[in-house]
């Protein structure tokens, strides 16, 4: 079985799946998806978050807020009660993104040093979202001192994806590594230590090859993986182990 790493099932397109939730996670599960990591974006839609990770024993929730989400005044007291519930295994999205919200840098910087700070206090891993600030948001993440965490969605450059791995940080790839234009970031994959890899979705958004133009799903992943496999020159059974055991240990999963 494999684990998708990084999915908004809170926000999940049910359409083809006749509005249901409990029907998409079971065609996952028909499809070898054995556990989901349901990550939480903002404040307002965490209950939901929480609500499905309480409902099903192989989805675990997050706890942050996206820095496209942020707000002026964010109740960091709200988002730590949130982190000390069960089936909370990391803290985030968090990070930094200058390509859809320059205009709110300085406040995405200060709920990122927040988050770490909650992490810290919560001994869990971060979710680390970053996009046109891969300099600030390694430089926030060193001052912190060695965290454990994974950068979510990766698609930098190899230099970003080695300061991150210094760091102690796991790299995700979603469906980007299967698009056709991706060859350099398959490249920066094809480097990454095995013992460092994890694959998503990222659904709803960013459906791999060859499922490119409909709305993302969980049961994807493996398309994810199958590419990271032909990359690493390993089985798609080998890949979805070395990717499950990684994920298991980061998130610290049953
Ligand atoms: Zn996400």
């Amino acid at each position: 079985m494999i684990i998708d790493s990084h999915c908004h099932l809170n926000l999940l397109d049910l359409v083809p799946f006749e509005g249901s939730l409990e029907a998409a996670l079971q065609d996952s599960r028909d499809r070898g998806v054995g556990a989901f990591i349901c990550i939480g974006v903002d404040l307002e839609t965490q209950p939901a978050v929480m609500a499905i990770a309480e409902a099903h024993q192989d989805v675990y929730a997050t706890v942050g807020i996206h820095p496209n989400h942020v707000v002026e005044h964010i109740d960091f007291e709200q988002l730590r009660h949130y982190a000390t519930q069960r089936h909370v295994v990391a803290i985030g999205e968090t990070g930094l993104d200058y390509h859809y919200t320059p205009e709110s840098a300085v406040l995405q910087q200060a709920s990122l040093e927040q988050h770490i700070q909650l992490a810290k206090d919560l001994d869990l891993p971060l979710v680390i979202h970053t996009r046109e600030a891969r300099r600030d948001t390694l430089d926030l993440l060193s001052q912190a001192g060695p965290r454990a965490g994974v950068m979510h969605c990766f698609t930098e450059d190899w230099e970003t994806a080695k300061r991150a791995l210094d760091l102690g940080f796991y790299i995700s790839f979603s469906g980007v590594l299967t698009f056709k234009n991706a060859q350099a970031l398959r490249e920066v994959a094809a480097q990454v230590p095995l013992d460092r890899l994890m694959v998503e979705t990222d659904s709803p958004w960013l459906a791999p090859v060859p499922h490119r133009g409909r709305s993302n799903r969980p049961a994807y992943v493996i398309e994810v993986a199958r590419v990271l496999a032909e990359l690493r020159g390993v089985s798609l059974e080998e890949m979805t182990t070395i990717t499950r055991a990684n994920t298991r240990s980061l998130f610290k999963l049953p």
